[in-house]
Parts: C-alpha cells; sequence; structure tokens
C-alpha cells in the first residue's frame, strides 16, 4: 500500500474532511501514516479563517518543499479553505505543489491524484461540483463517536467570513441519507454522532420537500444503539422555538448547546450582518434555559472588530456576565482578503485586541469555573472514551453537556459504556469523580 500523510489545521469540519479523505483514499490503496518522512503522498488540509493560520500553512509548504527536492516522487496537495480562495498565491509561493482542491472536489481526491501523477503537472480543480455524501473513514477513526456532516456551505454572510466563498451556498443532504449513515456508524460501533453544518439549523429548508433540524433529530433518535446526539454549529438568526422543543424533548439529544454570540455591541453586531441583536440573543438563551434549566452553553465571540469602541467591547463582557457560559472561544478578529470588514475603517491595533482578548478571557475563565463548581457533588452520565490523558490508571469520558470526567474504573467498566459519576473535584478544564453504582439524582442524564 502507497502512504498518505495528513496535516490539518482548522476547524472541525476540516478535521472531518481530513477523515473523510483518509477513508476515500484508503479504497484506493492508501494507507495513513503519522510520519510525513515516510510518505508517498501528503495533503495538507488549510483553513483560512485567520491571517496565522494562512501563515502556518505556508511555512509548512515550505519545509515540505525542502522534502520534495529530496524526494521529487513524493506528491503534494493542499486541500480546504485556502486552496478555494487562494490557489494562484499558492501556486506563486509554493509551485512544488501538484495539487490544489478545494472542499467540493473532495469526493474527487483519488481521481485528482490520479491526474496530477498521470500528467506530471500541478493540478487545481476548485470549481463548484455536486453535493456528495462521503461515508469513507479511515481505519484508525473512533468508532465511538464520529461527526456526520449534515449540510455544505452558508448563505450568511457575515462580514468577517470567508465560508460562504469557500464551501458554497447551503446544500443539505436529504434524511434518510443521514439516518442511514448513522445506522451504518452504530452497527460498527458508534455510541455519540455530531451533526455537522456550518449553520446546522438551517438544515433542511432547501430541501424538496423542505425539513427541518428538529425533524432530523427524531429521525436520527430512532436508531436503535445510538447514545447520543450533538449538533454544531447553529446561528441564533435560524433558531426557532421548535428547535429549542426538540432539544428539551428528543431524548438522545444532549444538554449542550454552542451559539456564537460573536459581540455583545448591536452595532457592531450589525457591522458584522449577524442579523439578531443582543436583546434578541438573550431572549433564545433565556428560551433555551427555560426548556432546558440544566443546559451546558458555549459560544465564540470576536474582540477587536473593525470599529469596535470601549463601549462595544464592555457590552461583549456584559453579555459573559449575564449568560455564565460554561465554554467561550475567543478570537482576534483577524482581517481576510476580500471579505467585506477587512476594507472597513477602524481597524483595530494589535495591542488593542490583546488587552481586550486577556481580559475577555479572564472574565469567560470566571464565569466557566463558577458553572464548573455546581457540579460538584453531583452524579452525572459519562460515556467513557478511554484512558485519562494525565492518568493512565484512570478512566474518562464526557457528560451530555460536554465536561471531561476523569474517574477510577479500570477493570469494572469498558469504553463505550455509559456509567455514573459523582464528582468529587472540580478542576478548571475538567472533572473527577467516583463511579457510583445508581443513577439516582443524576444530572445532565438521559431522559
Ligand atoms: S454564519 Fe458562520 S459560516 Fe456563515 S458566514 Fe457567518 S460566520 Fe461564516
Amino acid at each position: 500500500m502507497a502512504k498518505l500523510h495528513l496535516i490539518t489545521y482548522g476547524c472541525q469540519m476540516n478535521e472531518y474532511d481530513s477523515e473523510r479523505v483518509a477513508g476515500l483514499l484508503r479504497e484506493h490503496r492508501y494507507e495513513l501514516t503519522e510520519n510525513e518522512a515516510d510518505a508517498d503522498l501528503i495533503l495538507v488540509n488549510t483553513c483560512a479563517i485567520r491571517e496565522k493560520a494562512e501563515d502556518k500553512v505556508f511555512s509548512k509548504l515550505g519545509e515540505l518543499g525542502k522534502l520534495k527536492r529530496r524526494r521529487p516522487e513524493v506528491m503534494v496537495g493542499v486541500m480546504g479553505c485556502m486552496a478555494q480562495l487562494h490557489k494562484a498565491e499558492i501556486q506563486r509561493r509554493a509551485p512544488q505543489v501538484d495539487l490544489v482542491f478545494g472542499s467540493p472536489a473532495i469526493a474527487r481526491v483519488a481521481d485528482l491524484v490520479a491526474q496530477a501523477r498521470r500528467e506530471g503537472r500541478p493540478v487545481l480543480e476548485t470549481g463548484e461540483g455536486p453535493l456528495v455524501k462521503i461515508t469513507a473513514r479511515p481505519a484508525s477513526a473512533s468508532r465511538l463517536k464520529a461527526f456526520v456532516t449534515v449540510m455544505e456551505g452558508c448563505e450568511k454572510h457575515c462580514t468577517f467570513c470567508v465560508v460562504p466563498t469557500t464551501r458554497g451556498r447551503e446544500r443539505s443532504h436529504p434524511p434518510a441519507t443521514i439516518a442511514a449513515e448513522v445506522r451504518e456508524l452504530v452497527a460498527e460501533g458508534c455510541r455519540e454522532v455530531t451533526l455537522l453544518g456550518q449553520t446546522v439549523n438551517a438544515y433542511g429548508r432547501d430541501l424538496t420537500p423542505p425539513t427541518d433540524l428538529a425533524a432530523l433529530f427524531a429521525a436520527v433518535n430512532d436508531v436503535e444503539g445510538l447514545a447520543r446526539i450533538r449538533f454544531t454549529t447553529s446561528n441564533p438568526y435560524n433558531l426557532t422555538p421548535r428547535l429549542i422543543a426538540a432539544v428539551r424533548d428528543v431524548p438522545k439529544v444532549c444538554e449542550w448547546f454552542h451559539l456564537p454570540l460573536q459581540s455583545g455591541s448591536d452595532d457592531v453586531l450589525a457591522r458584522m450582518n449577524r442579523g439578531y441583536t443582543h436583546a434578541r440573543y438573550l431572549e433564545l438563551i433565556d428560551a433555551l434555559r427555560d426548556a432546558v434549566p440544566d443546559i451546558s452553553l458555549s459560544t465564540d465571540l470576536i474582540v477587536g472588530f473593525p470599529g469596535e469602541t470601549e463601549d462595544d467591547f464592555a457590552a461583549t463582557l456584559a453579555m459573559v456576565e449575564r449568560v455564565q457560559y460554561d465554554n467561550v472561544f475567543v478570537f482576534r478578529y483577524s482581517p481576510r482578503p476580500g471579505t467585506p470588514a477587512a476594507a472597513m475603517p477602524g481597524q483595530i491595533p494589535a495591542e488593542v485586541k490583546a488587552a481586550r482578548n486577556a481580559r475577555l478571557l479572564e472574565a469567560t475563565t470566571r464565569a466557566a469555573h463558577a458553572r464548573s463548581a455546581r457540579r460538584l457533588g453531583e452524579t452525572v452520565e459519562v460515556l467513557v472514551d478511554g484512558a485519562a490523558k494525565k492518568n493512565a490508571g484512570e478512566l474518562s469520558g464526557r457528560t451530555r453537556c460536554n465536561r471531561i470526567v476523569n474517574f477510577d474504573g479500570q477493570g469494572r467498566v469498558a469504553v463505550g459504556d455509559s456509567v455514573h459519576v459523582r464528582v468529587t473535584e472540580v478542576l478548571p478544564h475538567s472533572l473527577r469523580g467516583m463511579l457510583v453504582a445508581s443513577p439516582e439524582e443524576a444530572v445532565c442524564s438521559s431522559r
């Protein structure tokens, strides 16, 4: 078998795309290797969300250029968002690259690799292709948990974002196709799926007849043997009462909701073209907590968006205090070429972004720790996924509300089991606990 080395930058969608590419190429006799020096084919899956991510890719391509000078037979390919956006720049700055292809061409990766080998010249494939459901996965992929793409693309056009350009318009896979994929995964041992889409809660409106994520939850919930359903990423604009009710009522849907806010300032939200105000966002949070009081909430925030004043930033801090998120991902605004925000006046100096980033992280960490501390003494349901990272003598898993729990259970429970654990210690990034026999009083547990 030939050897494939994959280097992945960026988001969960990219990790998932890399898995799919490895699975597709496995069918063409490529096996994965961790060692790039052994590889016959190296694919770099790229992210264009931040400038730093792009710099890393060009630096990596420089290193791979040296490898290729020693071993000219090695093929190097670039896929993902940068491939879609910057193919000309990639060709100019990294002429050693043999293959550049965007996400819509993933289904044809094996043909593209063969074409580049056959023709001995760079192959560039970055147009829009037909929507193809790819279910191939590498042999090494986790069997216990899996990502399942339910839709591709996004039509929101937030002014800072390149996704609508790199991934194209919204296109949903039919519910029957998704349910069939989940059934196959469960037959191979999967217990938890994460339904993925850039705006996953816009799922289904492009289908004939139209459907929605709530209906998809019901279809996936019916798959026997599956324990948990997660989904990401939602957009507040598309969050409906019907979806909130489904999160409450569909038993396998976990009590965990990632709802990007981006900014607490209405002026900034308008310039971002997000389609909601901070008051509307709070209404949604209140509705989620009314429906599922114990729900775990996480969000994405951007600091230093063009024109962000100290008052705008204070409004974001106030939202963090008000919502009390369980987890927050803070990003410093980074202009992406070709997006409207990149040309906006009032670009914020790096040192101001850094200072706001630090203040926001401090506030979000404090709030998250206070939320975690509430778990002390509670009994939580944990899906066991392996040995604890820092202590191989302990087991580790996640609660339905997505917290890591480490506990002593070796020999008594196995990977893939759902067990009940009483929380005895709250640490900054995890919980510790003791295995208990009874699920009495379990919070965050199957309903
Ligand atoms: S909704 Fe998300 S993916 Fe779509 S444009 Fe906005 S930030 Fe980008």
